[in-house]
Protein backbone atom coordinates (compact mmCIF):
# COMPACT_ATOMS: atom_id res chain seq x y z
CA UNK A 1 0.00 0.00 0.00
CA UNK A 2 1.34 3.16 -0.93
CA UNK A 3 2.37 5.65 1.62
CA UNK A 4 1.25 9.15 0.72
CA UNK A 5 1.74 10.91 3.82
CA UNK A 6 5.46 10.86 3.45
CA UNK A 7 5.28 12.99 0.20
CA UNK A 8 2.51 14.74 2.05
CA UNK A 9 5.24 16.07 4.47
CA UNK A 10 8.27 16.07 2.16
CA UNK A 11 5.64 18.47 -0.71
CA UNK A 12 4.44 20.33 2.82
CA UNK A 13 6.58 23.82 1.44
CA UNK A 14 5.79 23.53 -2.28
CA UNK A 15 2.37 23.23 -1.11
CA UNK A 16 1.95 26.02 1.32
CA UNK A 17 4.16 28.53 -1.50
CA UNK A 18 1.57 27.46 -3.95
CA UNK A 19 -1.57 27.93 -1.70
CA UNK A 20 -0.03 31.52 -0.44
CA UNK A 21 -0.29 32.50 -4.21
CA UNK A 22 -3.50 31.56 -4.79
CA UNK A 23 -4.98 32.81 -1.94
CA UNK A 24 -3.10 36.09 -2.97
CA UNK A 25 -4.52 35.66 -6.10
CA UNK A 26 -8.15 35.15 -5.13
CA UNK A 27 -9.71 38.53 -4.87
CA UNK A 28 -13.00 37.21 -2.36
CA UNK A 29 -10.01 36.56 0.14
CA UNK A 30 -9.62 40.35 1.01
CA UNK A 31 -8.47 39.39 4.38
CA UNK A 32 -5.35 38.40 3.45
CA UNK A 33 -4.61 41.63 1.45
CA UNK A 34 -2.40 43.55 4.21
CA UNK A 35 -1.37 40.21 5.84
CA UNK A 36 2.18 39.60 5.50
CA UNK A 37 3.34 35.64 4.14
CA UNK A 38 3.86 34.36 8.08
CA UNK A 39 0.43 35.63 9.25
CA UNK A 40 -1.42 34.05 6.51
CA UNK A 41 0.33 30.94 6.26
CA UNK A 42 0.78 30.74 9.86
CA UNK A 43 -0.43 26.95 11.36
CA UNK A 44 -1.64 25.95 7.95
CA UNK A 45 2.01 23.62 8.40
CA UNK A 46 1.04 22.62 11.44
CA UNK A 47 -2.33 21.06 9.49
CA UNK A 48 -0.31 19.74 7.04
CA UNK A 49 1.70 17.75 8.97
CA UNK A 50 -1.01 16.59 11.03
CA UNK A 51 -2.77 15.23 7.97
CA UNK A 52 0.14 13.86 7.13
CA UNK A 53 0.62 11.57 10.38
CA UNK A 54 -3.06 11.08 9.61
CA UNK A 55 -2.45 9.44 6.33
CA UNK A 56 0.07 7.73 7.57
CA UNK A 57 -2.09 5.84 9.89
CA UNK A 58 -4.26 3.34 8.72
CA UNK A 59 -7.07 3.70 11.11
CA UNK A 60 -9.70 6.08 9.33
CA UNK A 61 -11.26 7.48 12.21
CA UNK A 62 -7.59 8.67 14.03
CA UNK A 63 -8.25 12.10 13.22
CA UNK A 64 -6.92 13.52 16.14
CA UNK A 65 -3.74 15.80 15.48
CA UNK A 66 -6.00 17.77 13.16
CA UNK A 67 -8.15 18.78 16.16
CA UNK A 68 -5.80 20.97 17.49
CA UNK A 69 -3.91 22.33 14.87
CA UNK A 70 -7.62 23.50 13.12
CA UNK A 71 -8.84 24.36 16.90
CA UNK A 72 -6.51 27.11 16.65
CA UNK A 73 -6.24 27.93 12.95
CA UNK A 74 -9.82 29.28 13.87
CA UNK A 75 -9.20 31.16 16.49
CA UNK A 76 -5.83 33.34 14.87
CA UNK A 77 -8.68 33.60 11.51
CA UNK A 78 -11.10 35.10 13.48
CA UNK A 79 -8.68 37.50 15.00
CA UNK A 80 -7.18 38.38 12.28
CA UNK A 81 -10.62 39.12 10.15
CA UNK A 82 -11.33 36.77 8.20
CA UNK A 83 -15.06 36.22 7.43
CA UNK A 84 -16.51 32.05 7.01
CA UNK A 85 -16.51 32.54 3.18
CA UNK A 86 -12.97 33.61 3.10
CA UNK A 87 -11.97 30.39 5.13
CA UNK A 88 -14.38 28.09 3.21
CA UNK A 89 -12.38 29.21 -0.01
CA UNK A 90 -8.98 29.34 1.57
CA UNK A 91 -9.70 25.69 2.61
CA UNK A 92 -10.93 24.86 -0.93
CA UNK A 93 -7.74 26.25 -2.86
CA UNK A 94 -5.50 24.31 0.12
CA UNK A 95 -7.45 21.12 -1.58
CA UNK A 96 -7.22 21.82 -5.36
CA UNK A 97 -3.61 22.47 -4.63
CA UNK A 98 -2.29 19.44 -2.48
CA UNK A 99 -4.51 17.38 -4.79
CA UNK A 100 -2.51 19.51 -7.90
CA UNK A 101 1.24 18.85 -6.09
CA UNK A 102 0.30 14.55 -5.55
CA UNK A 103 -1.55 14.21 -8.70
CA UNK A 104 1.54 12.89 -10.44
CA UNK A 105 2.41 10.49 -7.92
CA UNK A 106 -1.64 10.01 -7.60
CA UNK A 107 -1.25 9.06 -11.41
CA UNK A 108 1.11 6.34 -11.05
CA UNK A 109 -0.62 4.33 -7.78
CA UNK A 110 -3.18 1.79 -7.82
CA UNK A 111 -6.73 2.48 -8.29
CA UNK A 112 -7.00 1.36 -4.77
CA UNK A 113 -4.64 2.95 -3.03
CA UNK A 114 -5.77 6.19 -5.20
CA UNK A 115 -9.18 5.97 -3.81
CA UNK A 116 -8.04 5.13 -0.33
CA UNK A 117 -5.49 8.54 -0.27
CA UNK A 118 -8.48 10.85 -1.77
CA UNK A 119 -11.00 9.80 0.74
CA UNK A 120 -8.52 10.10 3.46
CA UNK A 121 -7.54 13.86 2.63
CA UNK A 122 -11.19 14.66 2.30
CA UNK A 123 -11.84 13.20 5.69
CA UNK A 124 -8.91 15.24 7.13
CA UNK A 125 -9.63 18.34 5.28
CA UNK A 126 -13.12 18.54 5.96
CA UNK A 127 -12.60 17.32 10.03
CA UNK A 128 -9.89 20.29 9.34
CA UNK A 129 -12.61 23.13 8.59
CA UNK A 130 -15.39 21.94 10.63
CA UNK A 131 -12.88 22.22 13.58
CA UNK A 132 -11.91 25.75 12.28
CA UNK A 133 -15.49 27.16 11.70
CA UNK A 134 -15.99 25.34 15.38
CA UNK A 135 -13.51 27.75 16.87
CA UNK A 136 -14.15 30.43 14.90
CA UNK A 137 -17.54 30.85 15.96
CA UNK A 138 -16.33 30.76 19.29
CA UNK A 139 -14.33 33.11 18.97
CA UNK A 140 -16.83 35.73 17.30
CA UNK A 141 -19.14 34.98 19.51
CA UNK A 142 -16.96 35.66 22.44
CA UNK A 143 -15.96 39.18 20.77
CA UNK A 144 -20.02 39.66 20.97
CA UNK A 145 -20.86 38.72 23.96
CA UNK A 146 -18.15 41.64 24.98
CA UNK A 147 -19.69 44.16 22.66
CA UNK A 148 -23.05 43.27 23.92
CA UNK A 149 -21.51 44.12 27.88
CA UNK A 150 -19.89 47.07 26.82
CA UNK A 151 -22.97 48.72 25.14
CA UNK A 152 -25.46 47.52 27.87
CA UNK A 153 -23.32 49.06 30.37
CA UNK A 154 -23.30 52.28 27.72
CA UNK A 155 -26.99 52.09 27.35
CA UNK A 156 -27.69 52.08 31.66
CA UNK A 157 -25.09 55.50 31.69
CA UNK A 158 -26.92 56.57 29.19
CA UNK A 159 -30.46 56.15 30.32
CA UNK A 160 -28.85 57.74 33.89
CA UNK A 161 -28.08 60.57 32.27
CA UNK A 162 -31.37 61.27 30.11
CA UNK A 163 -33.21 60.67 33.06
CA UNK A 164 -31.22 62.83 35.32
CA UNK A 165 -32.41 65.67 33.98
CA UNK A 166 -32.68 67.99 30.63
CA UNK A 167 -30.64 70.53 32.22
CA UNK A 168 -27.56 68.76 32.16
CA UNK A 169 -27.45 68.35 28.53
CA UNK A 170 -27.84 71.91 27.55
CA UNK A 171 -25.00 72.36 30.68
CA UNK A 172 -22.85 69.71 28.85
CA UNK A 173 -23.63 71.25 25.77
CA UNK A 174 -22.47 74.43 26.40
CA UNK A 175 -19.33 73.31 28.14
CA UNK A 176 -18.39 71.84 25.07
CA UNK A 177 -18.96 74.95 23.28
CA UNK A 178 -16.44 77.19 24.56
CA UNK A 179 -12.94 74.65 23.72
CA UNK A 180 -14.19 74.24 20.27
CA UNK A 181 -15.08 77.41 19.54
CA UNK A 182 -10.92 77.86 20.30
CA UNK A 183 -9.88 75.12 18.73
CA UNK A 184 -11.85 76.39 15.22
CA UNK A 185 -10.61 80.15 15.50
CA UNK A 186 -7.17 78.92 16.49
CA UNK A 187 -7.02 76.42 13.22
CA UNK A 188 -8.62 78.90 11.20
CA UNK A 189 -6.07 81.17 12.29
CA UNK A 190 -2.63 78.25 11.75
CA UNK A 191 -4.33 77.80 8.47
CA UNK A 192 -4.14 81.26 6.84
CA UNK A 193 -0.84 82.04 8.40
CA UNK A 194 0.64 78.50 6.65
CA UNK A 195 -1.25 79.42 3.25
CA UNK A 196 0.26 82.58 3.08
CA UNK A 197 3.85 81.27 4.14
CA UNK A 198 4.32 78.61 2.48
CA UNK A 199 4.81 78.03 -1.44
CA UNK A 200 6.25 74.27 -1.46
CA UNK A 201 3.11 72.15 -2.57
CA UNK A 202 4.44 69.13 -0.02
CA UNK A 203 3.75 71.26 3.10
CA UNK A 204 -0.27 71.63 2.11
CA UNK A 205 -0.45 67.71 2.90
CA UNK A 206 0.13 68.91 6.51
CA UNK A 207 -3.01 71.74 5.69
CA UNK A 208 -5.35 69.05 4.83
CA UNK A 209 -5.21 67.56 8.23
CA UNK A 210 -5.73 70.60 10.00
CA UNK A 211 -8.47 71.57 7.53
CA UNK A 212 -9.73 68.54 7.90
CA UNK A 213 -9.60 69.05 11.91
CA UNK A 214 -11.44 72.85 10.93
CA UNK A 215 -13.92 71.07 9.09
CA UNK A 216 -14.56 68.35 11.69
CA UNK A 217 -14.80 70.78 14.72
CA UNK A 218 -17.23 73.13 12.65
CA UNK A 219 -19.28 70.08 11.90
CA UNK A 220 -19.24 69.45 15.91
CA UNK A 221 -20.05 72.73 16.43
CA UNK A 222 -23.21 72.68 14.10
CA UNK A 223 -24.28 69.42 16.02
CA UNK A 224 -23.95 71.18 19.55
CA UNK A 225 -25.62 74.28 18.07
CA UNK A 226 -28.66 72.43 16.93
CA UNK A 227 -29.02 70.12 20.11
CA UNK A 228 -28.55 73.84 22.26
CA UNK A 229 -31.49 74.95 19.95
CA UNK A 230 -33.75 71.53 20.61
CA UNK A 231 -32.96 71.32 24.53
CA UNK A 232 -33.55 75.15 24.76
CA UNK A 233 -37.34 74.67 22.88
CA UNK A 234 -37.99 71.63 25.02
CA UNK A 235 -37.04 73.41 28.08
CA UNK A 236 -39.28 76.09 27.01
CA UNK A 237 -36.48 78.69 27.01
CA UNK A 238 -36.95 80.37 23.85
CA UNK A 239 -38.02 83.95 23.61
CA UNK A 240 -39.50 85.66 21.02
CA UNK A 241 -38.17 88.43 19.87
CA UNK A 242 -40.66 89.62 17.45
CA UNK A 243 -40.55 92.72 15.27
CA UNK A 244 -41.56 94.00 11.87
CA UNK A 245 -39.92 92.78 8.88
CA UNK A 246 -39.92 92.35 4.87
CA UNK A 247 -40.24 88.50 4.01
CA UNK A 248 -38.35 88.95 0.57
CA UNK A 249 -35.23 90.53 2.19
CA UNK A 250 -34.66 87.55 4.52
CA UNK A 251 -35.09 85.22 1.65
CA UNK A 252 -32.82 87.18 -0.22
CA UNK A 253 -30.40 87.07 3.15
CA UNK A 254 -30.21 83.45 3.22
CA UNK A 255 -29.93 82.25 -0.39
CA UNK A 256 -27.15 84.61 -0.57
CA UNK A 257 -25.40 82.45 2.46
CA UNK A 258 -26.76 79.00 0.69
CA UNK A 259 -25.70 80.06 -2.99
CA UNK A 260 -22.15 78.06 -2.82
CA UNK A 261 -24.35 74.70 -1.86
CA UNK A 262 -25.03 74.44 -5.29
CA UNK A 263 -22.07 73.84 -6.64
CA UNK A 264 -21.05 72.33 -9.87
CA UNK A 265 -25.02 71.01 -9.86
CA UNK A 266 -26.95 71.48 -12.24
CA UNK A 267 -29.75 73.33 -10.53
CA UNK A 268 -31.82 76.47 -11.01
CA UNK A 269 -32.89 78.17 -7.63
CA UNK A 270 -36.00 80.17 -8.12
CA UNK A 271 -37.22 82.77 -5.71
CA UNK A 272 -40.63 84.39 -6.10
CA UNK A 273 -41.38 87.10 -3.95
CA UNK A 274 -44.10 88.56 -5.80
CA UNK A 275 -46.63 88.02 -3.41
CA UNK A 276 -45.09 88.62 -0.32
CA UNK A 277 -46.13 90.58 2.52
CA UNK A 278 -43.78 93.32 3.46
CA UNK A 279 -45.04 94.12 6.51
CA UNK A 280 -44.99 91.24 8.59
CA UNK A 281 -44.37 90.53 12.58
CA UNK A 282 -42.33 87.90 13.47
CA UNK A 283 -39.33 87.06 15.13
CA UNK A 284 -36.56 87.64 12.45
CA UNK A 285 -33.64 85.28 13.39
CA UNK A 286 -35.88 81.87 14.10
CA UNK A 287 -37.44 82.72 10.83
CA UNK A 288 -34.29 83.08 9.12
CA UNK A 289 -33.33 79.79 10.79
CA UNK A 290 -36.18 77.87 9.41
CA UNK A 291 -36.24 78.83 6.03
CA UNK A 292 -32.39 77.92 6.00
CA UNK A 293 -32.77 74.78 6.95
CA UNK A 294 -35.44 74.21 4.68
CA UNK A 295 -33.22 75.36 1.78
CA UNK A 296 -30.40 73.91 2.28
CA UNK A 297 -32.22 70.50 2.41
CA UNK A 298 -33.71 71.67 -0.76
CA UNK A 299 -30.61 72.28 -2.38
CA UNK A 300 -28.28 69.29 -0.98
CA UNK A 301 -31.20 66.26 -1.53
CA UNK A 302 -31.31 67.66 -5.05
CA UNK A 303 -28.90 66.98 -7.70
CA UNK A 304 -30.53 68.84 -10.84
CA UNK A 305 -33.45 70.67 -11.71
CA UNK A 306 -35.29 73.40 -9.90
CA UNK A 307 -35.62 74.45 -6.06
CA UNK A 308 -38.11 77.17 -5.53
CA UNK A 309 -39.20 79.45 -2.65
CA UNK A 310 -41.89 81.01 -2.82
CA UNK A 311 -43.51 83.68 -0.70
CA UNK A 312 -47.40 84.80 -0.58
CA UNK A 313 -49.92 86.36 1.34
CA UNK A 314 -53.29 84.38 2.45
CA UNK A 315 -56.89 84.89 3.48
CA UNK A 316 -57.30 84.98 6.83
CA UNK A 317 -54.33 87.03 8.50
CA UNK A 318 -52.25 84.32 7.21
CA UNK A 319 -48.73 83.91 4.67
CA UNK A 320 -47.43 81.13 3.44
CA UNK A 321 -43.46 80.06 2.17
CA UNK A 322 -43.18 77.24 -0.01
CA UNK A 323 -39.64 75.88 -0.37
CA UNK A 324 -40.22 73.34 -3.33
CA UNK A 325 -37.50 70.64 -5.32
CA UNK A 326 -37.46 68.56 -8.06
CA UNK A 327 -34.92 66.05 -5.85
CA UNK A 328 -34.99 62.42 -4.62
CA UNK A 329 -38.09 63.30 -2.84
CA UNK A 330 -39.23 61.36 0.56
CA UNK A 331 -41.44 57.74 1.29
CA UNK A 332 -44.66 58.18 2.35
CA UNK A 333 -42.80 55.63 5.56
CA UNK A 334 -40.52 58.31 6.06
CA UNK A 335 -42.17 61.25 5.96
CA UNK A 336 -44.14 60.22 9.09
CA UNK A 337 -40.46 60.52 10.51
CA UNK A 338 -38.22 63.08 9.52
CA UNK A 339 -39.21 65.48 11.86
CA UNK A 340 -38.45 63.27 14.80
CA UNK A 341 -34.76 63.87 15.91
CA UNK A 342 -32.06 62.71 14.45
CA UNK A 343 -33.82 61.01 11.70
CA UNK A 344 -32.21 60.69 9.10
CA UNK A 345 -33.68 58.48 5.99
CA UNK A 346 -31.24 55.37 5.07
CA UNK A 347 -29.54 55.43 8.23
CA UNK A 348 -29.21 51.50 8.52
CA UNK A 349 -27.79 51.50 4.95
CA UNK A 350 -25.75 54.64 6.40
CA UNK A 351 -26.35 56.09 3.05
CA UNK A 352 -27.46 59.63 4.27
CA UNK A 353 -25.21 62.35 3.07
CA UNK A 354 -21.95 62.89 5.15
CA UNK A 355 -22.39 66.35 6.48
CA UNK A 356 -26.22 65.25 7.88
CA UNK A 357 -27.14 65.15 11.43
CA UNK A 358 -30.90 64.34 11.38
CA UNK A 359 -31.60 67.80 13.26
CA UNK A 360 -33.04 70.06 10.69
CA UNK A 361 -36.00 69.08 10.26
CA UNK A 362 -36.63 68.53 14.36
CA UNK A 363 -35.45 72.18 15.02
CA UNK A 364 -37.95 73.67 11.91
CA UNK A 365 -40.97 71.71 13.40
CA UNK A 366 -40.52 73.44 16.74
CA UNK A 367 -39.59 76.94 15.18
CA UNK A 368 -42.81 76.53 13.30
CA UNK A 369 -44.47 76.00 16.14
CA UNK A 370 -43.02 78.35 18.34
CA UNK A 371 -43.85 81.10 15.74
CA UNK A 372 -47.58 79.69 16.00
CA UNK A 373 -47.50 78.24 12.14
CA UNK A 374 -48.30 75.02 10.76
CA UNK A 375 -45.96 72.72 8.29
CA UNK A 376 -47.29 70.23 5.29
CA UNK A 377 -44.94 68.65 3.55
CA UNK A 378 -46.59 66.41 -0.20
CA UNK A 379 -43.44 64.57 -1.22
CA UNK A 380 -42.79 61.57 -4.07
CA UNK A 381 -39.55 59.71 -4.60
CA UNK A 382 -38.10 60.60 -7.56
CA UNK A 383 -39.86 63.60 -8.18
CA UNK A 384 -39.26 65.97 -5.55
CA UNK A 385 -40.88 67.65 -2.36
CA UNK A 386 -42.23 70.50 -1.14
CA UNK A 387 -42.30 71.50 2.25
CA UNK A 388 -45.21 74.84 3.02
CA UNK A 389 -45.26 76.61 6.19
CA UNK A 390 -48.22 79.00 6.93
CA UNK A 391 -47.91 81.75 9.75
CA UNK A 392 -49.97 84.53 10.84
CA UNK A 393 -49.10 87.96 9.52
CA UNK A 394 -48.58 89.09 13.23
CA UNK A 395 -47.39 86.84 15.44
CA UNK A 396 -48.94 87.45 19.20
CA UNK A 397 -46.63 87.57 22.14
CA UNK A 398 -48.40 84.60 24.65
CA UNK A 399 -48.19 85.55 28.30
P1 LIG B 1 -30.30 66.19 7.82
O1 LIG B 1 -30.58 66.75 6.48
O2 LIG B 1 -29.18 66.86 8.55
O3 LIG B 1 -30.15 64.69 7.81
P2 LIG B 1 -32.98 66.96 8.53
O4 LIG B 1 -33.71 66.85 9.84
O5 LIG B 1 -32.93 68.31 7.90
O6 LIG B 1 -31.55 66.40 8.79
O7 LIG B 1 -33.69 65.98 7.54
C1 LIG B 1 -34.03 64.65 7.98
C2 LIG B 1 -34.06 63.72 6.79
O8 LIG B 1 -35.15 64.06 5.93
C3 LIG B 1 -32.82 63.82 5.92
O9 LIG B 1 -31.81 62.97 6.36
C4 LIG B 1 -33.35 63.48 4.54
O10 LIG B 1 -33.29 62.10 4.36
C5 LIG B 1 -34.81 63.89 4.58
N1 LIG B 1 -35.03 65.17 3.85
C6 LIG B 1 -35.10 66.39 4.39
N2 LIG B 1 -35.36 67.32 3.45
C7 LIG B 1 -35.43 66.66 2.27
C8 LIG B 1 -35.68 67.05 0.90
N3 LIG B 1 -35.93 68.32 0.56
N4 LIG B 1 -35.69 66.07 -0.03
C9 LIG B 1 -35.48 64.78 0.32
N5 LIG B 1 -35.23 64.35 1.57
C10 LIG B 1 -35.22 65.27 2.54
Amino acid sequence: MKDFSHLLSNKTQTIIAQWLEAIRLDKKISSAKNLSRTAIEDHIDYILMAMATVLSQFKENEIKPIVEASLTHGTLRANQGFDAEEIAREYSLLRNVIFEILEPELLKASSQEVLRAVRLIDIVLDEAIARCFQSYTDQRLAELQQLQNHLTLNNQELTRLVLANQDNLSFFAHELKNPLTSIIGYSDLFLRIQKQKTEAKDSYTNLEHIERVLCNGRKLLRLINDLLEISRYDAGQMKLQLEPLDLCEVIYDVYEVLESLTGEKDLQVVIDCDRASKQVVTDSLRLQQIVTNLLSNAIRYTKSGIVKVKCEILDNNKWAIVVSDTGIGISPEDRAQIFEPYFRVGSSQKSYLPDSTGLGLAIVLRLVKLLHGEIDLVSQVGVGSTFTVTFPLQVVPEN
